[in-house]
């Protein structure tokens, strides 16, 4: 590496993104009541053990008409409940499953506690960037909601989160992944792709997950970029502990797209 060759932009992290559904704020646990408060009604009809099973096959073969959000998940009940019942469901339950949908899409934003004072106490360190997917109507509504706007120098709202949707928003920061970082509940939507692009993660659980979002495999050799957050609390640790390893191992990075002229 010539060191009279100057980066045009400091070596280390750049830009954080975070995740919004289960990470800024609570957003599976009212899908999971939707499905137990669908179960109950197709169960009226047939004394089934897979139904769960059932609605997920459904949705997933929906997720590339509809994408991913309530509406998209309310269209999925309606067709399940018409396969599972063999056609004898009642408008009136029918309308019963449109109004589930309904409360899903008219939740209140409840942020993770601890959520806010963590997120700006990493954007006192770094951009900070809200990428989520999701339905755009609904997703939008959530981030007016939540306050937490003001925080982000961007908002992204995506129909997928995987390694082309992350190149292309890195893109547009003109970032080389090793100066990005993502914090997400997701090992499949927030972690694995941004791994695989070269870039940090910091994975913190929900209590529970969409069966479709645990489904991931990380790269191999990743490991050191990820860490652990078990609370909100414990995020701005998690940062700047990647923070220093980016510092310490992005000068000899040479995927660096916007170090033009910096030798190979
Ligand atoms: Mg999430």
């Amino acid at each position: 590496m010539d060191a009279a060759t100057p980066f045009p932009t400091p070596p280390g992290l750049r830009l954080v993104g975070f995740d919004g559904d289960d990470t800024l704020w609570r957003s599976e646990d009212y899908y999971r009541a939707a499905q137990a408060d669908f179960e109950r009604i197709v169960a009226n009809y047939v004394d089934l053990a897979d139904v769960h099973e059932r609605l997920y096959a459904i949705e997933h073969a929906n997720l590339a008409l509809f994408g991913y959000g309530a509406k998209g998940m309310t269209l999925s009940m309606i067709e399940a409940a018409i396969a599972i019942t063999g056609a004898r469901i009642t408008a009136s339950d029918l309308q019963r499953i449109v109004d589930l949908g309904k409360t899903i899409l008219r939740h209140p934003v409840d942020l993770l506690p601890g959520i806010r004072e963590a997120v700006a106490a990493i954007a006192a360190e770094h951009e900070v960037v809200l990428i989520t997917k999701g339905d755009l109507f609904h997703q939008e509504a959530k981030v007016r909601e939540s306050g937490l706007a003001d925080l982000f120098r961007r908002i992204e709202i995506v129909s997928e989160k995987d390694a082309g949707t992350y190149a292309r928003v890195l893109g547009e920061f003109d970032l080389a992944p090793s100066q990005f970082a993502m914090v997400g509940n997701s090992l499949r939507s927030d972690i694995a792709p941004v791994l695989a692009l070269g870039g940090w993660g910091v994975h913190m659980p929900y209590h529970v997950t969409w069966v479709h979002e645990t489904h991931a495999e990380l790269p191999d050799g990743t490991a050191a970029r990820l860490r652990a957050a078990a609370t909100p609390a414990e995020l701005p640790a998690a940062v700047a502990s990647l923070a220093a390893a980016a510092a310490a191992s992005t000068p000899g990075d040479t995927r660096l797209p916007s170090a033009t002229g910096a030798p190979a």
